[in-house]
């Protein structure tokens, strides 16, 4: 391996001197001064490691691809075009079962390379990993790709979705669902560039994120993994940690090509489960779940990954009309679309639309899959060569799928460093970063009540933490954490506070004593809890989930289990104010025990750093600022989303299925903000108009605080039924006691549209509502054409 780093080094600084790099931009207008930039030319190199060819006669990456792909076979397309997981290549024992410590299998990788021609490997084979050891494994695999006819880099995928997930001491942030609620684009994209560096770190240069599902149905198990219920946030934070994961330069030593999941509309199953059907009309899936991946393409997202589920009985896999006709025609996504997991199959054996496994292959590669997670076998291979032969699959969908392959692992620089060169990230796991996953999570935990200002607590108060997310790092960091389930965060995390050894470094071992209650299901001593909390002052009440992944995560019921209830009564029966903390990844149902806490606090699941960002806000050493990404339901079987539809009289509807115990975008602090004097420089705007809005926040309170301001519109009358209000635009600002700022706004035409009945975006003429906190106004959109199309298509 030392030699091999040294080559490397030599190698590498060569290149440096050699590699010209070359980039481009291609601008395309579009019709009413709409623009749409897409970074379709990345880097470009004269010198490859990979091969050896004249350079001067080959500038751009379309010509390297053009000529490329000219000398390949079609085992070599159709290799380029399967994705196999680790275990594919790894050492099993006897049984079948992969080794610990992992081990690469020297056989096996050259069966599925040399003779294969396998392009693409992703993930983990069981636990996390050190970075000397994803040096090795990713060495191995770039090695023996060199040692194939043509020398193609291989192009590893990780899901290193908040943080990199596998990768032993990596700074672990909160997840989406957190960071959503700190309402602060600039730390998701402090994230990303973060994240990114630590992946390049692992010799990783694909990132399997964000996730850009807007997730509509609160029981949902991949809540957590979402920006949340809102359009606009999931867009303005998904896009922020896509310029973060892929910087200017994605194929520079310090960035990742980012992965769109999961398109489309992933977040509404029907069932609440996962990766069950979805019934979602066209009208509906462009207003609510395209815009996030519309603007993921704007911000150069190179590879996007496919929705498991069905939709109006169509398995997204097999979607020419979501897959060919929006994301490439519409959206003009010119970047690698992926399978998920094992889904090329699941349309034969599991939503039974192809008679068998290799009309599947066929018919999820017209539909327009260019990468497949197999991810343990050659049939997607053996079956795609097939159908090609047979007529089935043409071979210009073939070509098209590898080019846009190759163009992205040149993109990447792959061809010039198929591995990274390890002294080169002396900031991984840093103290630095660490900070910046602090700053999140504090920014991102959201006090919900505050009884006659419990919070923040004295020096000195005695306290009792009990609960079952009192004391594990699984509650924090959640799943897609050390493991797929997050079932280790305990064993890789055991030096970072929990929340109970967090409220212990902050109160003092002496102030603070710690009985469980209950497990999440169970009591579990419960008298020796009641008598403790006798003994303190407060009890700090920690509820909520561990960790799950997935369909792991399906629950019949959104309400806490009836153990934590039980719990939650037991300890407000002692009299002692009781602070209830929340550490779940989506809202489960407290209704029940609401009214007994003194004060709630949403931790969300909140990450590496969240207990320490939870003690200093319940001591008041930070002043929360987080607001709910979702809403937060009053009973299991009340899930509606805050742009819900007016149902009584056109305006009211708080009887009528909208009654949540919080909305979306609520969030308390230990100060207090005014809002006054909401301004429009004009009462009626037109079609090429913008509006400006402002409004003065001022901080009442006696303390500094953040405060994220949210500015909502409703159009009172429209050809279809409009929804009550919509997020268009949020800024978060800091003010001193005292001080007064004026924020400002500016919306255009497009910020207002809908999608109408016929499927098409419009901005209909008519009165409009502005609110920003209690402030509204209205105003009047005019348009000098009838019936003006905003976007002049379906976008
Ligand atoms: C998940 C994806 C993930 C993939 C690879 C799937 O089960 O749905 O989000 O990227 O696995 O790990």
């Amino acid at each position: 391996m030392d030699l091999w780093i040294t080559l490397y080094d030599i190698f590498f600084n060569l290149h440096l001197l050699l590699n010209p790099i070359i980039s481009g931009f291609l601008i395309i207008m579009m019709k009413k001064e709409i623009f749409l930039t897409l970074a379709i030319a990345g880097l470009g190199t004269l010198f490859t490691a990979a091969q050896v060819r004249p350079a001067r006669s080959l500038n751009t990456i379309d010509e390297k691809v053009n000529a490329l792909l000219a000398k390949m076979t079609l085992e070599e397309k159709v290799g380029q075009m399967t994705n196999l997981t680790l275990d594919a290549i790894s050492k099993t024992d006897n049984s079948g079962k992969i080794i610990e410590p992992h081990e690469i299998d020297e056989q096996k990788l050259k069966e599925r390379i040399l003779k294969y021609h396998i392009g693409s490997f992703q993930n983990v084979a069981g636990h996390t990993y050190s970075r000397e050891h994803w040096y090795e494994i990713i060495s191995a695999i770039q090695q023996m790709a060199m040692q194939d006819r043509l020398k193609i880099p291989a192009l590893y995928g990780i899901d290193a979705i908040h943080g990199v997930t596998y990768t032993i001491g990596s700074t672990l942030f909160p997840h989406e669902i957190a960071m959503a609620a700190t309402f602060n684009p600039q730390l998701a994209y402090k994230e990303g560039e973060i994240s990114a560096y630590e992946t390049r770190a692992s010799y990783i240069p694909w990132n399997f994120s964000p996730v850009l599902d807007v997730a509509k149905i609160q029981v949902w198990p991949r809540i957590y993994e979402t920006f949340g219920e809102d359009p606009y946030l999931v867009k303005t934070m998904g896009a922020a940690i896509i310029k973060g994961y892929q910087g200017n330069n994605v194929g520079d030593k310090y960035h990742v090509t980012s992965t769109m999941k999961h398109f489309l509309g992933y977040g509404d199953p029907l069932s609440g489960k996962d990766r069950t059907p979805a019934w979602i009309p066209d009208r509906y899936m462009r207003e609510y779940f395209l815009p996030p991946f519309i603007e993921a393409v704007k911000s150069g997202a190179r590879t996007l990954m496919v929705n498991s589920s069905e939709i109006n009985g169509v398995p997204v896999h097999a979607s020419k009309y979501l897959l060919t006709d929006v994301l490439r025609k519409e959206l003009k996504f010119d970047g690698i679309v992926i399978s998920d997991w094992m889904d090329v199959r699941y349309l034969h054996i599991r939503h039974h639309v192809a008679a068998t496994e290799k009309d599947a292959v066929a018919l999820a590669v017209n539909a327009g899959i260019d990468m497949c997670i197999v991810p343990y076998d050659y049939t997607f291979y053996d079956y795609l060569i097939e159908s090609v032969h047979e007529g089935k699959v043409p071979m210009s969908r073939i070509n098209e799928s590898v080019r846009r392959i190759l163009h992205v692992k040149y993109e990447l620089g792959l061809f010039d460093r198929p591995v990274g060169n390890p002294v080169e990230y002396p900031k991984f796991g840093s103290e630095e970063f660490k900070a910046v996953s602090y700053k999140a999570a504090s920014e991102a935990i959201t006090l919900l009540k505050n009884d006659n200002n419990l919070l923040p607590l004295k020096k000195n108060t005695r306290i009792l933490v009990t609960g079952p997310t009192a004391n594990t790092m699984r509650s924090l960091d959640g799943g897609w954490s050390y493991t797929w389930q997050g079932d280790q965060d305990d064993r890789y995390a055991a030096d970072k506070n929990t929340i109970l050894k967090a409220l212990q470094q902050k109160a003092g071992k002496e102030n603070v004593e710690y009985e469980p209650g209950s497990t999440f299901d169970s009591l579990q001593n419960i008298n020796a809890a009641v008598e403790a909390a006798k003994r303190s002052d407060v009890v700090v009440l920690c509820l909520g989930e561990s960790s799950y992944t997935e369909n792991v995560g399906n629950i019949d019921d959104l309400n806490l289990p009836p153990a934590q209830i039980e719990l939650a009564s037991q300890m407000a029966k002692t009299g002692k104010p009781v602070i209830l903390v929340l550490a779940e990844g989506r809202p489960r149902i407290i209704t029940p025990i609401a009214s007994l806490s003194a004060a709630t606090v949403m931790c969300y699941i909140s990450g590496n750093e969240g207990a320490n960002a939870l003690a200093d806000i319940l001591f008041g050493d930070v002043n929360p600022s987080g607001k709910l990404p979702f809403t937060y339901p009053r009973a299991a079987n009340a899930l509606v989303n805050y742009y819900r539809k007016n149902i009584e009289n056109g305006n009211s509807d708080d009887s009528h299925g909208y009654n949540p115990l919080y909305e979306f975008g609520y969030g308390l602090s230990y100060t207090t903000f005014r809002y006054s004097n909401l301004r429009l420089d004009k009462t009626t705007f037109k079609d090429s108009e913008d509006l400006n809005i402002s409004v003065d926040i001022t901080n009442t309170g006696s303390r500094e605080g953040k405060e994220s301001v949210l500015l909502y519109t409703s159009e009172l009358y429209a050809s279809i039924t409009p929804d009550t209000k919509r997020l268009r635009a949020f800024d978060k600002i800091s003010l001193q006691p005292g001080e007064t700022r004026t924020v400002k706004f500016k919306i255009n035409s497009v910020a207002i549209s809908f999608i109408n009945d016929e499927s098409l975006r419009v901005t209909e003429p008519g009165e409009f509502k502005v609110q920003i906190g209690d402030q509204t106004q209205n105003f009047n959109y005019r348009i000098s054409i009838p019936f003006h199309a905003a976007t002049d298509g379906k976008l």
